[in-house]
This record gives structure tokens, sequence and C-alpha cells, in this order.
């Protein structure tokens, strides 16, 4: 698809950032190309506007939730084209007020990720969407705070995937990635 072919090829490939042997792929060249940028956002609306998600009749998605920190430049987009409220979850310490946390395993050491109290209604329907799924480990502990909310996740987004680390069987509702890369 035409789409996804520009969406990929804007892709930024930058070999040993942040440490050697890691290949960090980078969204904001999208960001920059106005074309680009809204192809993606208009991808993603298109796949959640037309998709029957597995097993559930779902008539309206109530929240998107966005992941610290790419996650915030595509989130709240989404959510304004989807009539949808907005909600971030981001690192331990950021959010003012009463936040749920959830710890999660990082390549190196414990990380958490907190959502403030109340945000999702009991019963919402609920999109995750960040940049890029690699081992799941932030994706699933989304998924674990909107569980601990009461809302039902129905499926996560991002533009990349890297499906040979597997991070999509952590989930408990279906990843969707606009490009796959090994
Ligand atoms: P996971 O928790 O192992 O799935 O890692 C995903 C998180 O790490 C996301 O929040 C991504 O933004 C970030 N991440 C890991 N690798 C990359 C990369 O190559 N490009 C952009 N973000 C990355």
């Amino acid at each position: 698809m035409a789409d996804v072919q520009l969406i990929r090829e804007k892709l930024g490939v930058h070999p040993d950032f942040p440490k050697k042997g890691i290949v960090f792929l980078d969204l904001f060249p999208i960001l920059r190309d106005p074309v680009a940028f809204e192809t993606l956002i208009t991808h993603l609306v298109h796949h959640l506007t037309s998709y029957t998600i597995p097993n559930a009749a779902v008539k309206k998605i109530d929240v998107v939730v966005g992941l610290d920190a790419r996650g915030f430049l595509l989130g709240p987009i989404i959510a304004l084209r989807l009539g949808a409220a907005f909600v971030p979850v981001r690192k331990r310490g950021k959010l003012p007020g009463q936040c749920d946390t959830v710890v999660y395993e990082k390549e190196y050491g414990a990380d958490a990720f907190e959502m403030q109290a109340g945000a999702i209604p009991e019963g919402s329907n609920v999109v995750v969407v960040d940049d890029l799924i690699a081992t799941g480990g932030s994706a699933k502990a989304a998924g674990d705070l909107i569980a601990k909310q009461g809302g039902k996740t129905l499926e996560y987004l991002f533009v990349i995937g890297l499906p040979f680390l597997s991070g999509h069987e952590k989930l408990d509702a279906p990843a969707y990635s606009i490009v796959q890369s090994d």
C-alpha cells in the first residue's frame, strides 16, 4: 500500500543509538513532513474505524491512551478525530494527583508507569498508542493500568512492530503495527 510505503521510507534509521548494537527507528522525520504525518494519522484512524475488532461488537472507542513519550504526539490527534478522550501514561513521578502505578521489567531493572486515578471510566473501550513495540513490556504495563481502572483494551496500535521479539504475545488484546521491522 502506498501509505505504508511512504511511512516506511520516511522512518529514520540510527545504528548504535542510544548505545552500540541498537538500531533506533525514528518517528520524527515523519512528523517533519505534513503529508507523511497526515498519512500516518489517517491510516490509524481508518484502521480503527473500519476494522472489526475480533469478538467485540464495538460501537465507539471511548479513550485513547498514549504512552510516554512519543505516544503523546500521536494519541491526542487520533482521539480528537474519533471524538474520544485522551489519557497519558507517564513514567513514575510525572503526573500530579492520585495515581495508579504498575511496575514492569525493562532490559536493565524495573521501571514504573502511572495513570491518574479515575482517568478511565469503568467499562470504557480503550485503545493504546505508541510509536514502537519491542519487548511489549511498556504496552503490557499500560494494559495493566487500564484493566486496574476497569477499562477494556480493544487494541494496541504502533507505527513500528518488531515481531521477532514477540512483544504482542504479552498483551491482552491484538497488536497492530503499520510497519514491521526486523
Ligand atoms: P518495549 O517496552 O520493550 O516494547 O519498548 C517500547 C518502548 O521503547 C516504546 O515506548 C518505544 O518508544 C521505545 N523504543 C524502543 N526502541 C525504540 C526505537 O528503535 N525507536 C523508538 N522507540 C523505541
